[in-house]
């Protein structure tokens, strides 16, 4: 493939991906909340209306958002912002761009979280100033009015990181349309405010919790009580959640923080897509009460709280032998390890450490095993509700499949002859004997 027909192909990919999410995005709410979460139902909806008439009926009402949709986000993303100013924490360095530069962040996302679930059973459940299950109410306009948001936040993000950008990690590949997708600053930051720690960590991730925790309000609305399922379901999400913001200082060594820029992509995956795919299991719950019964709860929750463990493990593993400099016991024994050189864009000689031992001697990737089957267990409440329940861990399967790929793919330009070396000792990406 020549050079210009693979930026051509590579530009109608990004097309697709911009053009085809927001539709999907409302499609999935409005199944979920107006079609009983069925999808034939929704295929009986585009045959009735047409597709794009379906899709103006669903997305026209709530296309610019509302006044109480606006006033929500704004109320949330400026007390997330206020809590990750004042809260207390230690400054943690985030590892060291190609370009030379350290992020620096202060680690308080564990007090963010408490604080955030804390407000908002006090001013939604004892001082009743809002009606949590509001939020399911206008959850059609919020998203709307989030992806008017996001979209318009990445184009600033895209000319800020051509005119003015935080880092040196930045730049242009020339074509718009990849620049806005992929984004052209690495670390942006705006008035002091990091964005990728703010869009990712407290608003997209932040939303998470107090969507699901809204949407089992919904259901005691309307039920007068909760489901097992919904119990279920909603307790392993918030302690993903919670597990999530304990470590939010090992996230800042993720791809999402250290690979990936502020573009579409990133922020408004994190801002459109996190609010309304990843808690769509607790959004179709609320009209589907389903009794799970006290066995399946126990095993739900069992194999889901094993599965979170399990991936936590991995990461500190990875975390822990380069923080101790490879100078750490793994199940038992000194960990097994490849130091690894490279050289950054600067031409500067570095070292790193590949770890070949514990979870990482199974698979380059097997922390992902953990994260699919944690997610199942959190749909799994759903029992055989159709695809809508299941759509996140579908999706979930598809992205580290592929995310397992560009990391390898990465690694490999990174490393050279180490990772050649690492992939021999462990061969499999993220299943032995499969994938
Ligand atoms: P990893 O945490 O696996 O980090 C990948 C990086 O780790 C590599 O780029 C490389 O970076 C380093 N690395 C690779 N192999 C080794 C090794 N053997 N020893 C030490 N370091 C190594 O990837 P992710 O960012 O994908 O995942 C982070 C977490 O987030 C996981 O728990 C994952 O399950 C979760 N996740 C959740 C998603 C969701 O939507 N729910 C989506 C994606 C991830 P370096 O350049 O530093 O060497």
């Amino acid at each position: 493939m020549t050079k210009r027909s693979h930026t051509f192909s590579r530009n109608m990919g990004v097309l697709a991906i911009i053009l085809v999410t927001p539709p999907v995005a409302i499609i999935l709410w409005y199944t979920d909340q107006h079609l009983h979460g069925s999808v034939s139902e929704l295929f009986r909806f585009f045959r009735d209306h047409g597709f794009f008439g379906g899709l103006w009926k669903m997305w026209g009402p709530v296309f610019w958002g509302s006044s109480t949709a606006w006033s929500i986000l704004g109320i949330f993303a400026a007390t997330e912002l206020v809590l990750m100013k004042i809260l207390p924490g230690k400054k943690v360095q985030g590892p060291v761009t190609p370009k030379g530069y350290t992020p620096v962040y202060r680690n308080n996302g564990f007090a963010a979280f408490l604080v955030s679930l804390f407000l908002f059973w006090l001013l939604g459940y004892q001082m009743k100033l809002f009606r949590p299950a509001m939020i399911y109410d206008h959850f059609g306009e919020i998203l709307g009015a989030l992806n008017i948001f996001s979209l318009s936040f990445t184009l600033l993000l895209y000319v800020k990181g051509l005119c003015c950008p935080t880092t040196p990690d930045s730049g242009t590949t020339g074509s718009f349309l990849f620049d806005y997708y992929w984004g052209t600053d690495l670390y942006p930051h705006i008035l002091g405010i990091n964005v990728k720690h703010f869009a990712n960590c407290r608003f997209g991730m932040m939303s998470w919790p107090l969507l699901i925790l809204a949407f089992a309000a919904k259901q005691h609305e309307m039920y007068g009580t909760v489901s097992d399922s919904m119990i279920v379901s909603v307790f392993l999400q918030l302690v993903y959640v919670g597990i999530f913001f304990y470590y939010e200082s090992g996230y800042f060594k993720t791809m999402d923080i250290q690979v990936d820029r502020a573009g579409y992509y990133l922020i408004w995956g994190v801002m459109v897509w996190v609010p309304s795919v990843y808690t769509l299991t607790a959004h179709w719950l609320v009209n589907h009460p389903i009794h799970i019964g006290p066995v399946l709860s126990v095993l739900f929750v069992g194999v889901g709280l094993f599965s979170f463990w399990s991936k936590t493990s991995m990461n500190r593993q990875r975390i822990r032998v380069r923080e101790h400099d490879g100078n750490y016991n793994i199940w038992g024994h000194p960990a097994r390890i490849i130091r690894a050189r490279y050289t950054d864009d600067k031409g500067e000689e570095r070292e790193s450490i590949l770890l070949v031992d514990g979870w990482w001697r199974i698979a380059r990737h097997f922390h992902y095993v953990g994260e699919i089957l944690g997610a199942l267990c959190w749909s799994l409440p759903a029992l055989a509700g159709g695809i809508i329940p299941y759509f996140y861990v579908f999706y979930l399967t598809l992205l580290l499949v592929h995310r397992a790929r560009r990391d390898d793919k990465r690694c490999r330009l990174k490393y050279g002859k180490y990772w050649e070396e690492y992939t021999k000792q462990v061969p499999y990406k993220i299943l032995p004997g499969v994938f």
